[in-house]
């Protein structure tokens, strides 16, 4: 007789929705333009493309599992002990690994209400209970994530500045969420965006997880660098945190030709540097061009505008179908609870073009 009887996941697994990538394609489009990833518009630097093709026949050895190399250039870029630095298959590898050693069943993860959908995953993942705290426009809100603290919390998560918000908070408030903090919860301060910020009141976290032993700063090559395919990520913490996720990472968790492909990517500075500087151009030009046309757009500081459509949400949903017939894919939100917002990555100079074209267009038929 057939058994009903199946392996059963853990608790929670079930409750998780499937995180939701950037579309890729769009039909009758061989090549459409991919404005829904944060990729950086230029692409990685030829130095690091280079490196990756010189290294395919080395292929058959295993990594590094130290990452070695590409800690010692990250500690030398950022002035920080490489000795303190954990690196990972993209940086959601490293808040997997944060999140399951540090939460777990009966424990709660504080995030921003907007923030970054994989901290609930995560949570979830580790057994934990996600606890999404309200936000004040559109921005992390430090008083009532410490309000929301109770002796069940065990990490809180701020992504800064935030993926879909691009909002921030400063070094100062940062510094009082910390303070205000129990010595026992983990602050997870994810900086994925840092280096297209360039405002001297913004801090990465770099400060404060050198000075704090319970805030770590994770940061990723898939954002500035454009290397999202090689999937890097790393973090910065004390000792004691490093120890422990070097106990639980899995021995060979970022390939070769990533670590090859990570170490070229930091010395090329002046790649990082043309990449911020045409950030700094088209940010504030897709901006204007956007609120131009009726929309209302949230004060991003990373490469990435977040632009609110004035009908709502079937308003947003339509012209994201729009964008996609003429071959432009930006990024729906509503997982986010922002339905009525469209997410748009900063591209190159003709793709920044076609898609205020082709909202302008869209616009005068609504
Ligand atoms: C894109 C993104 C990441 C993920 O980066 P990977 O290194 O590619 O895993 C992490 N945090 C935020 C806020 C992001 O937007």
């Amino acid at each position: 007789m057939a058994s009903t009887q199946r392996p059963a996941p853990q608790p929670g697994i079930l409750d998780i929705a499937p995180y939701v990538g950037g579309e890729a394609k769009a039909p009758g489009f061989e090549r459409p333009i991919r404005l829904a990833s944060n990729e950086s518009a230029l692409g990685p630097s030829p130095k690091v493309i280079a490196a990756y093709h010189a290294h395919a026949d080395e292929i058959f050895r295993y990594p590094d599992g130290h990452s070695t190399a590409l800690r010692e250039a990250l500690g030398k870029r950022h002035g920080i002990d490489p000795a303190r630095i954990v690196c990972g298959g993209g940086s959601d590898d490293v808040i997997n690994l944060l999140t399951s050693a540090y939460a777990g069943p009966g424990d709660e993860v504080l995030y921003g209400r907007h923030g970054f959908s994989l901290y609930p995953i995560a949570a979830r993942t580790a057994g934990a209970t996600p606890i999404a705290v309200p936000e004040k426009d559109l921005t992390f809100d430090v008083d009532a994530t410490l309000a929301r603290v109770t002796a069940k919390t065990k990490i809180v998560f701020i992504a800064n500045p935030n993926n879909p918000t691009g909002t921030f908070i400063p070094r100062d408030e940062l510094k009082r969420l910390q303070a205000g903090l129990p010595k026992s919860v983990l602050l997870v301060i994810d900086a994925a965006y840092a280096e297209f910020v360039v405002r001297n009141d913004y801090e990465s976290g770099i400060e404060l997880a050198t000075r704090e032993p319970n805030v770590v700063m994770t940061r990723t090559f898939s954002k500035i660098y454009a290397l999202g395919g090689m999937r890097i990520g790393w973090c910065y913490g004390s000792a004691e945190i490093v120890d422990v996720l070097n106990r639980i990472r899995a021995p060979f968790n970022v390939s070769s030709a990533a670590q090859l492909c990570g170490v070229a990517a930091i010395e090329d500075v002046v790649a990082v540097d043309r990449a911020r500087e045409h950030n700094d151009i088209w940010r504030p030009w897709l901006t204007r061009e956007l609120e131009a046309l009726g929309l209302t757009l949230t004060r991003s500081v990373a490469n990435f505008v977040l632009a609110r459509f004035p009908k709502g949400g079937p308003q947003a949903d339509a012209a994201w179908d729009y964008l996609r017939q003429h071959g432009i894919l930006v990024r729906k939100v509503g997982v986010y609870h922002l339905p009525e917002y469209l997410r748009i990555t900063i591209g190159k100079e003709y793709e920044m073009r076609a898609v205020v074209d082709a909202l302008r267009e869209f616009l005068r038929q609504a």
